[in-house]
């Protein structure tokens, strides 16, 4: 596969558009949702795609090449951060809405992003998560919740002690 411009989960001007539908990369609930028009407009690096960065996590998909990743061959940066709060009101120690890439897109991403290269960053293995978190929002640009309403958003990785390897834990 030709080594992507764009990563797969990257947002593109054409899809900011949000609504709620149904999600099966969120055990079929109400979620939030944009059209799915990779290529149209123009990228927005700053911006994940939330339902295709859901479904990287949920399925274990390299987040720039969209190749399935498998267990002892999954790779990341370290880079997350702590206090994610759970619906219990308890908190994890570290949340990543990131999924790991795959060891081609890593060494990619490790020469190709001025962001990495001017940290000195290198791919480390990815541990395994805890859990699987959903987090809730109760309100996005464009579209109206009702009053006390949520529905998910993004999708987390979490570790219920600091990982090793984290860059920063702020
Ligand atoms: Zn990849």
């Amino acid at each position: 596969m030709k080594r992507p411009d764009v990563p797969w989960v990257v947002c593109w001007s054409a899809e900011m558009l949000f609504d709620v539908r149904v999600c099966p990369w969120a055990d079929n609930r109400a979620a939030l949702w944009q059209p799915d028009l990779p290529g149209q407009g123009k990228a927005i690096f700053e911006d994940l795609h939330v339902v295709r960065a859901r479904r990287a996590v949920w399925e274990w998909l390299c987040p720039i090449c969209a190749e399935p990743t498998e267990e002892g061959h999954r790779w990341w940066f370290g880079k997350g951060k702590a206090d994610l709060i759970r619906e219990d009101g308890t908190s994890w120690a570290w949340a990543t809405a990131n999924a790991p890439t795959c060891r081609r897109c890593a060494e990619t991403a490790e020469d190709a992003c001025p962001h990495l290269v001017s940290g000195g960053w290198h791919p480390m293995p990815f541990p395994m998560p805890d859990a699987i978190v959903a987090s809730r929002i109760t309100q996005a640009k464009g579209i109206t919740l009702l009053q006390g309403q949520s529905v998910v958003g993004p999708l987390y990785f979490t570790w219920r002690t600091l990982p090793k390897g984290v860059i920063h834990a702020g």
